[in-house]
């Protein structure tokens, strides 16, 4: 007997707020489907009812994606439409589906996007950075040396930094952005997207950080940070002598005593100084023991 043709996985992006930022297309897409993988059903139960649709629902989170997919990439082998969607917004894009995707594209299955809402795009749009070229990080790790390491990793990116982040660490994460990117930069933080208290904050990262910490509506509500990218690095004589300085001294020393010397030495500002080897030090040299 012939196979039947496989199914289609839909990856369906849902509103991250206004329940009108549902596309036609979207709840067409639910509507058909055999199945919905939902990151959290009973979180998704209340849109889908709101749009009177009444399908079988599977979760699909973090902790079980691996285990889950290869039963929906049966479901799919087996010629029935599935629907991926998570909490809010586009799924994979910080949330769960990647591992879901990946198998179905392995299997051969056809893999759809049904594109929508997503706040990086959403912040971005509005920010007033540049948006030709920008770096999407996600969320920074939730310990401060990790989160300081993976800023300084990307301190000397010319593209405009785009972030997620939990409201109660936004003031932490926003201090962070000052020391080790600088006081200067101009960013945006934009909350409550598409909600009745959207907003958004523009200024320096000195001001939005001191903004967070007096301000605690700052910290209420979902935010994405951006970040305009780093002034091109002058690749001047200055610089070259600051890195050929504070290599060795990484490579013996403790970050900030390298920097601290560094800083002495040289005559250039601690600040300065301190951020050139958080970056030094995020690209390849290790700690030293
Ligand atoms: N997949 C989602 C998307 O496409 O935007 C992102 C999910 S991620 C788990 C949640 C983070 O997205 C929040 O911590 C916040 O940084 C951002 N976010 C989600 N909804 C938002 C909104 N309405 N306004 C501002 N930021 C939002």
């Amino acid at each position: 007997m012939a196979k039947p043709p496989a199914g289609r996985l839909y990856v369906v992006a849902t509103p991250i707020g206004n329940l009108g930022d549902l596309s036609d297309r979207a709840r067409r897409t639910l509507e058909s489907a055999a199945v919905i993988a939902a990151e959290d059903t009973r979180h998704s139960a209340p849109l889908l009812r709101h749009f009177g649709i009444a399908k079988p629902l599977v979760s699909l989170h973090e902790h079980n994606e691996l285990e889950r997919a290869p039963g929906l990439v049966a479901r799919l082998a087996a010629g029935e439409d599935v629907a991926l969607i998570s909490d809010a917004g586009t799924p994979a894009i910080s949330d769960p589906g990647y591992a879901l995707v990946r198998a179905a594209a392995a299997a051969g299955c056809e893999v759809i996007a049904v594109p929508g809402p997503c706040a990086a795009i959403a912040a971005l749009s509005i920010a007033g950075l540049p948006t030709d070229r920008f770096a999407f990080e996600g969320f920074l790790p939730a310990r401060a040396a990790a989160r300081r390491r993976r800023l300084a990793a990307v301190a000397d990116d010319s593209r405009t930094l785009v972030l997620y982040e939990s409201p109660h660490r936004l003031g932490e994460m926003l201090g962070d952005c000052v020391t080790v990117l600088g006081a200067q930069r101009s960013a945006a933080v934009a909350r409550e997207l598409t909600k009745m208290h959207e907003r958004v904050h523009r200024g320096r990262l000195d001001e939005l950080a001191s903004l967070a910490a007096q301000d605690p509506d700052l910290a209420r509500g979902e935010a994405v940070v951006v970040i305009e990218g780093a002034a091109p690095r002058e690749e001047s004589a200055g610089a070259a002598e600051l890195d050929r300085l504070l290599e060795p001294l990484l490579a013996e020393l403790p970050l900030a005593q390298a920097a601290r010397l560094a800083a002495r030495i040289s005559g250039l500002r601690d600040n300065e100084v301190y951020r050139r080897a958080l970056a030094l030090r995020a690209a390849g040299s290790e700690e030293p023991h």
